[in-house]
């Protein structure tokens, strides 16, 4: 199972929901089955009893899960159907756990966020991830893993961290890691530094990036990506370029120019899963 993570910094709704399902969109073109996680880190069970004024509307599942609208991108880009479990919240893994130390399932142990939350993150995603999604009723060969909220929260801290244990877990050649960051223009000029400080509190929590996508009104231009790639200590062709489109259904358009999935392949060495690497 090869793990694709989407997490973001700078601002909230800066678009990692949509790069998540274009990146299993284009993934799903080469023949892999794709699945997709999305981590929510607010207290709530589920969506369900959240404002929509505030939250947005919630998306219902063919299981009733009454979940974020992300899910919804996931199962229409990428031809699905997810389970309430796909959405993983900071309440059903505190629930879990607590029903668990009532059970005595940790008899003797001091429960805590490290190890006992973390090690539940990381079960869940892998019981999760190989649940068939699609009518073929096969486990799926990757999985997408959008993490909500900002990097840096206090909120999705133990996400994080998990997210960090679990890259050793799977192995490096089966976790990639994506991060969405911002690229505001002030008077003309596309600005780099909130992407640097994003990319430095990633890395100061463990996490390296393997593709940074930079949201950006405008088009990326040449002197930026090579300014990100040489402070964000990563090389010009992980950079993806993800300005303002009239359609979402354009961002997976984007990325294939770019060669993102070149470079995928690549980090996770999908030539070993029979994918005809030569019809990229
Ligand atoms: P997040 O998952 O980070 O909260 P979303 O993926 O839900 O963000 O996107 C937030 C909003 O921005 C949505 O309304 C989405 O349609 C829009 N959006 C995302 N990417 C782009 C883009 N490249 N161009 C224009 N709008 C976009």
């Amino acid at each position: 199972m090869k793990y694709v993570v989407v997490s973001g910094g700078v601002i909230s709704g800066i678009g990692k929901g949509v790069l998540a399902s274009s990146t299993g969109m284009l993934l799903k073109t080469l023949g892999l089955r794709v699945t997709s996680i999305k981590i929510d880190p607010y207290l709530n069970i589920d969506a369900g009893t959240m404002s929509p004024l505030e939250h947005g509307e919630c998306f219902v599942l063919d299981d009733g899960g009454e979940v974020d609208l992300d899910l919804g991108n996931y199962e229409r880009y990428l031809g699905i159907s997810l389970t309430k479990d796909h959405n993983i919240t900071t309440g059903k893994i505190y629930s879990a756990v607590i029903e668990k130390e009532r059970k005595g399932d940790y008899l003797g142990k001091t429960v805590q966020v490290v190890p006992h939350i973390t090690n539940a993150i990381q079960d869940w995603i892998e019981r999760v991830a190989r649940i068939p999604v699609d009518p073929s009723g096969m486990q799926p060969d990757v999985c997408i893993i959008e993490l909500g909220g900002t990097v840096g929260d206090i909120e999705s801290a133990p996400f994080v961290e998990a997210l960090r244990q679990f890259q050793f877990r799977v192995g490096h050649e089966n976790f990639a890691l994506i991060h969405v960051s911002l690229v505001p223009v002030i008077h003309g000029e596309q600005k780099t530094k909130p992407t640097q400080a994003a990319i430095k509190d990633l890395r100061s929590l463990g996490l390296s990036p393997d593709m940074i996508g930079c949201r950006c009104l405008t088009e990326l231009e040449g002197p930026t990506i090579e300014k990100i790639a040489m402070f964000c200590h990563v090389g010009a062709e992980q950079v993806l370029a993800i300005h303002d489109v009239n359609s979402t259904y354009h961002v997976p358009l984007l990325l294939k120019e770019q060669k993102m999935i070149q470079y995928l392949s690549k980090r996770l060495q999908l030539g070993q899963m029979n994918v005809p690497l030569d019809m990229i």
